[in-house]
This record gives structure tokens, sequence and C-alpha cells, in this order.
């Protein structure tokens, strides 16, 4: 059993640094949650928000108008999320080519899912970019931009061994990509000796947790067992007999994620994303938890003074 240790350090808000994770809304009443959420977010002055990209290109569109919002309607960085799923080279080309005219300099480049959802045959298109590696290549084809990657702490399902695995990530990072984001876990044990294994084979860009934050642990631990993510037995237990009690179950959930994030720090880890799942209730109490704050406003009289 692994339990979180908790910090102990006390400075920690000024070194750790914090980007979120949404996806693209279907209809209007999620529209107007996600804009709540990165209103609420906004302060905390994240590192980038990145904006998924559904399978298939079946978001194309909702995907850029959300970038597009973020960058005319924020202060915010976004991170556009590219998949190879079903498109092909001159198709993903030109997907990159708009993104990069809008003004988008940051991507999170992934080769996808099947469009029949996790687990299914992966195809690539023939005509297409096959894995995320190329991709990657592709984007450092058209233009100098930040590039995040995709790693499994616990190897993709789909991947035979450890060294397969990595051997991808080495590729990714070889042709351009400069930070890798890492699929949500729940055993800190397993994403440390990860980076341990990463390290070993000469890889040294940041290895960012991808943090969960558990607002529906049914749901959560349907979605892991397909994406070959550990749950732990005491975790279930933390949630045992919440199903039908909303509000402990987000208390519980803030905590777990709290103590996750937090021993992370303790063995030294200062950067986080957080897949919000457009909200941002809990992923706004992590981040106070672990020291960061909403940057104050210029009181209005000496913004008028200014001005
Ligand atoms: P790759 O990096 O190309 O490969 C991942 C691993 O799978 C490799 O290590 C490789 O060893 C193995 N592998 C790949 N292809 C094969 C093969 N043919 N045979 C054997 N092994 C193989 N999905 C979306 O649809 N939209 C998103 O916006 C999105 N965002 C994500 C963000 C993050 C941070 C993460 C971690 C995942 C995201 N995903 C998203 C999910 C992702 O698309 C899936 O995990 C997908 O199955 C693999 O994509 P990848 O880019 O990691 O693949």
């Amino acid at each position: 059993m692994s339990q979180f240790r908790l910090s102990r350090r006390p400075d920690i808000g000024d070194k750790i640094r914090v980007s979120f994770e949404f996806f693209p809304p279907k209809t209007d009443e999620m529209e107007a949650r996600l804009w709540e959420t990165v209103q609420r977010l906004e302060p905390l002055r994240p590192s980038f928000v990145s904006v998924t990209y559904g399978a298939g290109g079946s978001t194309r569109e909702r995907t850029t108008r959300t970038v597009k919002r973020i960058l005319t309607e924020t202060s915010l960085t976004p991170a556009a999320h590219l998949t190879c799923v079903d498109a092909s080279r001159a198709q993903s080309d030109a997907v990159i080519a708009g993104f990069a005219a809008m003004g988008v300099r940051r991507f999170v480049a992934l080769r996808g899912d099947p469009a029949e959802g996790v687990g299914a045959c992966y195809r690539p298109h023939a005509q297409g970019y096959a894995n995320g590696a190329e991709l990657v290549a592709a984007l450092a084809s058209h233009g100098q931009f930040d590039v995040s990657v995709s790693a499994y702490p616990e190897k993709h399902p789909e991947s035979p061994d450890f060294a397969t695995d990595i051997e991808m990530l080495k590729r990714k990072v070889d042709n351009g990509a400069t930070r890798a984001i890492t699929q949500f876990f729940f055993d800190n044990d397993l994403y440390e000796r990860y980076v341990e294994r990463v390290r070993r084979a000469g890889i040294y860009i940041p290895i960012v947790p991808g943090i969960l934050p558990v607002h529906n642990f049914a749901a959560v631990a349907n979605f892991a067992g397909r994406c070959g993510t550990h749950v732990p037995a005491w975790l279930a237990e933390r949630f045992d007999g919440l199903g039908s009690d909303p509000q402990t179950h987000a208390l519980v959930a803030a905590a777990v994620a709290a103590e996750q994030v937090l021993d992370l720090v303790e063995r030294g880890v200062d950067d986080f994303h957080f897949y919000t799942m457009n909200r941002a209730d809990l992923a706004f109490a992590i981040c106070h938890m672990i020291g960061i704050r909403a940057a104050q406003e210029l009181p209005r009289a000496a913004t008028s003074a200014a001005a």
C-alpha cells in the first residue's frame, strides 16, 4: 500500500508552476461552465492552459474556437493539442498552419486513440503521421514551437515493455519535444521509478506529472482501467460509500489530490499539469494548498492613476 507523505516545505508556492487542461465544450451550457472555470483559474497565472483535440479531429472546430477565445479574451497562453488520428499529413499540416496563423506557439502533440475509443486497435492513416514522434517532427518543420508530448509512468497499454515505451519518448524528444506530460497516476512511487528509467535512457526534458482530481471515483476507476492506470486499494477505500454523497466526495478528492501533489513536491517535483475536466473547484483548492495564490489586482484608483 502506498500512502503519500505530507510536505513540510513552507516556501513551496514560490517554486511551483502549474498548467491546466480543458476540453472543448459541446453545448452552450458546457461552454458557460468552461468560461467560469477559465476565469476562476486565470488569476493563478498558470504557465499555459491546454485544450484537447477529439479523436479523428472530431473537435477540430471546437478546439480551434476555444483556443482562439483563450488567446483573445484572456491573459493565458494556450497550448493546442493535436492528434494524428484519421488525418493525412496534408490535413495535419493545415491544422498546424491554422493555429500558427492565429498566434498559437504551444502544442501538445499526440498520436491519439482510434475513433472507436481507448483500447481499440490503432491504424495510422495511410498518408498520415504514424505517431506522436512524427507529429513532433512535423511541428518542428513548421516553425519554432514549444511542443509537449505524452509520457506513461505505467507504460502505454499498447507498449510491450518499458524499453519500447521509453524509446518512443526518446524519438519524440529527438524530434524536438521540450516537455512530457504524464498520463494520470495515483501511485507516486511508479512515477518516480519511471522518471529514473527515463533519465537512465538519456532523456532530460521535464516529465510533468498529470494530476487528475477525482471528481467522480466510479468514472475515474473505469477510465483508469482502460488507460492502464493502477487504482490502489487505499484510494478505492477512501471513496468507498461516497457514490451518492457529492459533498463529502469533493472534500475527499481535494484531500487526496493535495496529498499526492504535496508528496511529489517533497520528492522534488515543482511543475504540475492538472486535468481539470473543465471544473475549477478542485484544481483551485489544490493550488491554494500548495501555495499558489491569485495574482493581486491593482486597486482601481492606482489603475486609473497609471492610465
Ligand atoms: P505515441 O507517443 O505515439 O505512443 C505512445 C506509446 O504507445 C509509445 O510509447 C509506444 O511504445 C506505444 N505505441 C504507439 N503505437 C504503437 C503501436 N502501433 N504498437 C505498439 N505500441 C505502440 N487523446 C486525444 O485523442 N486527444 C487529446 O487531446 C489527448 N491529450 C492527451 C494528453 C496527454 C498529456 C496524454 C498523456 C494523453 C492524451 N491523449 C489524448 C491520449 C493519447 O492520445 C493516447 O494515450 C494514445 O493512445 C497515444 O497517444 P500518444 O501521443 O501518447 O502516442
